[in-house]
């Protein structure tokens, strides 16, 4: 039989882990930490549980494929939601808006808290839907980095419709172009930050991910979102895939212009294919540091990063549901300091993740789990401890006045994660969340691809190579490295 190894159990080695055994291959997986998932992973304390990366799963069909691919009917081994409403919205005037999944539901609110033409929202939902129609097939599900994938009839269709994509402006201008309202623009800007981009940067072509939402919904998958890392490991495990905890990967060993194995912590290990799902940056750097580096791919900007307090509420608040977000006063100013002055802006948004309003059992009775987040630069080596002690008054100052209340006598369990902290446990560059930044609408070819042109055998999966980061894309990511491995 021969011989796979992936190295990292993020959720993009996990499934590619699951692919390469259903086709055949003898599977084993090298983490550097004690468990599985990355950033997709959890933790109890004080008797709240917290997810402490991913919050918003889309998309969950592929997850499922992968039990499929086994013969196991998913249902039996992982099951979720469909939520009705997408996002609690809340602005510093007091406007809030409890933005539905129903399409229609969606138009009507809308147009009435917002006070705009409700043939504009439609209109917009149509386009968006036109974008991803246009172009799922040709970005998402194949490799953008092999010719026959330019030979198809989709792409030419998106081709001569390039007009209707957008790529020629910003989000921003998009959606300003679209709306009346400037808190309506500000809402489908925020779609920008889905993979960690500016929406003054990013093409207009984004404005397809509400499309997904809406179209696909959103779901929460029973007991949180580490049920997909735990249900796919386990799945991995029952088809026969080796996982080494705490074995760090410090070499793929390459002979001839071929991967042959990989060396780490505790020894070396030959391998037919050899995956790689850590960060594409430190897979160059440190574990192919003898080979051409791919130089355009490694100085991409990076996406935005995370400050994240994880906060033990002793208080429920009827308000608030799974997903909420309380905008800032000034959203440009806001990502200019988070691409451009690499630091954090004293009105930020802040997002709350609460899984207790779905799973009871993450909080005590009367209690929440609150995840609150909000976007942040990547790791310059600012110093985070000022920033998280100014940034944690200044979302407290917020949400007291939003929600009319004194949240810190409710805070009774904390612990935080920074950007540094992100790098330093998933070896993500910077602690970049999805890998480089969508600002430039060449952004798409400019990741690396999920092979090497140089090295035989050699493949990577992930956030940071192609389609993107996010759980959907990651696991698309797998899904192409399969399609290009040979069958065993
Ligand atoms: P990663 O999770 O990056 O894991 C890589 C693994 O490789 C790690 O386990 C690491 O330890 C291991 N590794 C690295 N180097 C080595 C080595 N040398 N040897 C062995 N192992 C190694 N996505 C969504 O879809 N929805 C969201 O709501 C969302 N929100 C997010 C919020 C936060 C705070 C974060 C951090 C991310 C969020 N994301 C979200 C993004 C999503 O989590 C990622 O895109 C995805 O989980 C990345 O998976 P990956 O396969 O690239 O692996």
């Amino acid at each position: 039989m021969p011989k796979a190894i992936v190295v990292g159990a993020g959720i993009g080695g996990i499934a590619t882990a699951i692919r390469l055994s259903a086709k055949g291959y003898d599977v084993s997986v090298f983490e550097a930490n004690s468990y599985a998932g990355g950033k997709l992973h959890s933790k109890k304390v004080d008797g709240y549980r917290f997810d402490l990366g991913p919050s918003l799963f889309t998309m969950p069909h592929f997850v499922d494929e992968l039990f499929r691919l086994h013969q196991k009917n998913p249902v039996d081994h992982f099951q979720y939601i469909r939520k009705e409403v997408l996002c609690n919205y809340f602005w510093d005037d007091g406007v809030k808006f409890s933005a539905k999944a129903n399409k229609e539901d969606f138009i009507d609110d809308a147009s009435r808290v917002f006070n705009e033409p409700s043939e504009n929202i439609k209109n917009y939902l149509l386009r968006s839907k036109k974008k991803y129609d246009l172009t799922a097939s040709l970005f998402l599900e194949k490799s953008l980095h092999k010719l026959g994938t330019y030979i198809s009839r989709e792409t030419l269709k998106a081709i001569f419709q390039i007009g209707k994509l957008d790529i020629g402006q910003s989000l921003n201008t998009s959606n300003k172009n679209t709306f009346k309202n400037d808190k309506l623009v500000q809402l489908f800007n925020r779609y920008a930050t889905y993979n960690g981009s500016s929406p003054y940067q990013t093409p207009g072509i984004m404005s397809m991910i509400p499309h997904l939402e809406m179209h696909y919904g959103t779901f929460f998958p029973k007991g949180g979102m580490h049920q997909i890392t735990e249900s796919l490991v386990e799945l991995a495990k029952n088809v026969g895939v080796n996982f080494y905890f705490n074995e760090a990967v410090e070499r793929i060993v390459v002979a001839n212009n071929k991967a042959g194995g990989i060396e780490s912590i505790n020894g070396n290990y030959d391998a037919d294919v050899v995956v790689s799902n850590m960060d594409i940056y430190p897979t160059f750097k440190k574990l192919l540091s003898r080979e051409r580096q791919p130089k355009k791919v490694l100085v991409q900007e990076r996406s935005s990063s995370a400050l994240i307090f994880y906060w033990g509420i002793s208080k429920n608040f009827k308000e608030l549901d799974l997903h909420n977000i309380f905008f800032s006063g000034d959203y440009e100013k806001e990502f200019e300091h988070i691409f451009k002055k690499k630091s954090l802006y004293q009105d930020p948004t802040v997002y709350i993740n609460i899984t207790s309003k779905e799973e009871p059992k993450d909080a005590p009775a009367g209690h929440e789990n609150w995840f609150v987040m909000i976007n942040a630069p990547g790791n310059y080596g600012q110093d985070w401890e000022s920033l998280k002690n100014q940034s944690r008054k200044n979302i407290i100052s917020k949400l007291n006045k939003i929600l009319n209340i004194d949240i810190e006598k409710y805070i009774v369990s904390e612990f935080i994660l920074d950007p540094k902290g992100i790098e330093s446990s998933t070896s993500s560059y910077r602690g970049a969340l999805y890998g480089a930044a969508s600002n430039s609408k060449f952004a798409a070819f400019l990741r690396h691809p999920n092979f090497s042109r140089s090295i035989e055998n050699l493949y990577f999966c992930g956030g940071s190579v192609h389609p993107g980061g996010g759980i959907p894309l990651c696991l698309l990511s797998a899904k192409i490295v399969d399609d290009l491995i040979p069958e065993a």
